[in-house]
């Protein structure tokens, strides 16, 4: 439904007429995110250029009861921002500003719409190092990922956004700004508000601003390839590594259909006659990294590996780390519908795992590419398929539900890094319990009681 003339007026007041978006052929490219098979026009898009056009934006919809979509890129891979029919969408691309670096106190400031990648860009310049990389880090902003928790291909050995995230400035759903946390390493005042946004979806309140822990940047790196004939012994090589107290900073998996497709993507040297490939990095003083790479390799030979290879240089080791950012376009060339999930379960099950996948896509008939954050026990199961097909559609949903079911079974969770959205909101009480999901809703109620930020997500 489109918006009052009158009600866009009073947005391009706030953010200037140009900034405020409502002609169908306008608002379409904000119906969809990364998410196969899920989109909703909005009735409007509005681009706000500072805390305070969000604060007004927030009261405006507040005194309309216009729900509110907080947008970034729109990478989300569950549908978070996916507008409803009435929605406003507040997209934050244009407040994407690095505010400036601190190398005495190794932080850094940005606005939430800064590109992650940037974030690194700028941290490197004064050798220093923003671990977090998820493989759309070229695309997607630093508000998205704090509200997903994003992790990458470093998240074993460096750990998720929320590692990284020392303070927020965030507009509440009745338009006030607040502030949690600070530039102290310690700060235990209070509760732990900060951590409560972090991964909450833009249903808690718009992030605006972030402060961000640096590290130094490591001196060495070392990038090998191990491949395999069969993929259960590659999954087997991931335990034996971590249980061997190696913490090596990558550990990817890739079946064959997604080694395949990279390599005709990409064309990286990547083979396509074996089972499984295993992406393995380790990163540190270089002593350090010699050590741990030889003793990665020899672990991936024991588990059967039929070669280990090592990135000859760096910008070898750069391609091959960039062709595992583009499994999921790469296998998106494939069929019309591309559904890419990421349950996740404890290391010790990957075997099991990757393996009932692999059962389930011939049980029920489909194309299915995994490929994953091996070392953090979270696999993306990538669903091939064609959304016209109705009937192939009921055994992806069917399919969807077995390994579903199955991840929490093992102990695993629905989700490792892409939220709940829209797209995972069937399991999540089965996850969590009635308690703790009830308890969950009544934290949303508390912060925002007239429900206007990012309703339908997470939870009905
Ligand atoms: C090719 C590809 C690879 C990917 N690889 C990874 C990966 O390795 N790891 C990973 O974790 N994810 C990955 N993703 C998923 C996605 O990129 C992340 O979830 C990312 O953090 C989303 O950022 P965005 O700016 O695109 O956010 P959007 O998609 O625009 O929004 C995502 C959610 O965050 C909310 N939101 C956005 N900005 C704000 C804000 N400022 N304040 C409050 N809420 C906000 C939205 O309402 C929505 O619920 C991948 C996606 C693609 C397409």
């Amino acid at each position: 439904m489109p918006l009052s003339q009158s009600i866009a007026d009073s947005f391009a007041a706030v953010v200037g007429p140009g900034s405020v978006l409502t002609k169908l052929e306008d608002v379409l490219p904000y119906s969809f995110d990364g998410t196969a098979a899920l989109r909703q026009r909005p009735a409007a898009v509005v681009f706000p250029r500072s805390v305070e056009d969000v604060a007004a934006c927030v009261k405006l919809a507040g005194a309309h009861s216009l729900p509110l979509v907080t947008r970034g890129s729109g990478t989300g891979l569950s549908g978070g921002s996916v507008p409803q029919a009435d929605s406003v969408v507040l997209c934050l691309a244009h407040m994407n500003a690095i505010l400036g670096v601190d190398p005495r106190n190794l932080t850094l400031r940005a606005q939430a719409g800064a590109i992650t990648q940037a974030i690194d860009e700028a941290a490197a310049r004064h050798g220093l190092f923003y671990p977090p990389d998820p493989g759309s880090m070229r695309i997607s902003t630093i508000g998205g990922n704090v509200a997903e928790n994003s992790g990458g291909l470093r998240g074993l050995k460096y750990g998720v956004t929320r590692d990284y995230v020392m303070a927020l400035e965030v507009v509440l759903a009745d338009g006030q700004v607040a502030r949690f946390g600070s530039q102290c390493v310690k700060d235990v005042a209070g509760y732990s508000m900060k951590d409560l946004f972090v991964g909450s979806e833009g249903t808690l309140g718009i992030v605006t601003e972030v402060l961000l822990r640096l590290v130094p940047r490591p001196a060495a790196r070392r990038t090998m390839l191990a491949l395999y004939d069969r993929i259960e012994d590659a999954a087997e090589t991931v335990s034996a590594i971590i249980a061997a107290r190696i913490i090596p900073c990558t550990l990817e998996f890739l079946d064959q259909m997604t080694a395949c497709s990279v390599e005709e993507y990409a064309h990286v040297g990547l083979p396509t006659d074996c089972a499984a490939v295993l992406l393995m990095e380790t990163d540190g003083h270089p002593a350090a990294v010699a050590d741990e790479a030889d003793r990665m390799a020899a672990i991936a030979r024991d588990h059967r590996a039929r070669e280990v290879r090592v990135a000859r240089d760096d910008a070898e080791a750069l391609a091959l780390a960039a062709a595992r950012r583009n499994a999921f376009a790469a296998l998106a060339r494939r069929r019309p519908t591309t559904i890419l999930e990421d349950f996740t379960v404890p290391r010790s099950e990957l075997a099991e795992m990757v393996g009932f996948i692999a059962e389930t896509a011939r049980g029920f008939g489909l194309q299915i590419g995994t490929f994953g954050h091996m070392g953090d026990g979270n696999l993306h199961p990538t669903f091939l398929t064609d959304e016209r097909d109705e009937a192939e559609m009921q055994r992806v949903h069917l399919a969807l539900d077995v390994i579903a079911k199955k991840t929490l079974a093992l102990g695993g969770t629905i989700t490792g890094e892409h939220g709940v959205g829209l797209a995972k909101k069937a399991w999540l009480r089965q996850q969590m319990g009635e308690s703790s999901f009830d308890l969950m809703k009544q934290v949303k109620r508390a912060i925002d009681p007239r429900g206007i930020l990012n309703p339908g997500k997470i939870f009905d």
